[in-house]
């Protein structure tokens, strides 16, 4: 296998969480003076404001608006919290539709006090549930297994195989999985459950960034890619071996670099981009 750096920015995206430090307006003026052309939302960036006005001004800024992250946690023993989670999806998919993205990315959740087999159960209703809705709104939705040292609370989907299993067994063109490397990057699968992807045609997403080693915090201590021992780029060739021809979405969740100025931040993404991904 072989595949070639990527010689522009016409394939890259990031998730305005990953500049958190700065305000959408700010970021999506920043991105699109430094050449990036597209950008994840996440819904606490949207906090106070016209969602439509929003996305106009994303759009206004040359960006291509990839997903709005995110929806999901579905389960929960508590019946009542499971709905006030669908309603939570139903809001996530208007605000989807109001800021012209075609795809929300779930983190599906989990709940400790039950086995992963209701967590998954209940992940698998609650999408049902919304399927309608997303399908009139024109949004998909994508299921991105977490890494497994997140299956306590945040997904009882760990793995690719988990979510193509889902996926089919929805067997909605408006489901698919989202790939994201930080999660999935460890997987003896990976190569398999991507061309599995690919012949579902339900690859929707694909996010980059580093493991660090060592990594010294579970949720806030991602790398920029090159940083870690992720092999990016095969990942990267698998998914395009696919067909899948969408961005490369910089996902990094990071104290350190959200401390850093966010400027000097945004030029290590692009050059870390160019080298490494
Ligand atoms: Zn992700």
């Amino acid at each position: 296998m072989s595949i070639a750096p990527y010689k522009d920015l016409s394939r890259l995206c990031i998730h305005t969480i990953t500049t958190k430090p700065w305000a959408i307006e700010t970021a999506a003026r920043n991105y699109a003076a430094a050449g990036v052309k597209g950008i994840t939302v996440w819904r606490d960036a949207l906090d106070g404001r016209d969602i439509h006005q929003t996305g106009k001004m994303l759009r206004n800024e040359g960006l291509t608006i990839v997903s709005l992250c995110r929806g999901g946690f579905f389960p929960n023993t508590d019946k009542n919290k499971r709905k006030l989670a669908i309603d939570d999806n139903r809001k996530a998919i208007e605000e989807t539709a109001a800021l012209g993205a075609p795809l929300i990315v779930l983190v599906c959740g989990a709940d400790p006090a039950q086995s992963l087999e209701d967590s998954r159960k209940q992940i698998q209703e609650g999408i049902e549930t919304v399927l309608d809705e997303a399908k009139a709104a024109g949004v998909k939705l994508a299921i991105e297994p977490l890494h497994p040292m997140y299956a306590d609370t945040r997904s009882a989907i760990n793995t690719l195989a988990q979510a193509n299993d889902m996926a089919e067994a929805i067997n909605s063109p408006w489901v698919g999985v989202a790939v994201d490397v930080y999660h999935l990057w460890w997987d003896p699968a990976l190569e398999q459950e991507i061309k599995r992807c690919g012949q579902q045609e339900h690859l929707l997403a694909f996010h980059i960034c580093d493991w660090k080693s060592p990594t010294t915090d579970m949720l806030f201590d991602r790398g920029l890619m090159g940083d870690g021992c992720i092999p990016l780029r095969k990942i990267r060739y698998w998914v395009e071996a696919t067909g899948f021809a969408g961005f490369n979405e910089v996902e990094i969740f990071s104290t350190r670099y959200w401390k850093e100025d966010q400027s000097a931040f945004l030029e290590k993404i692009n050059k870390a981009y160019l080298e490494h991904a």
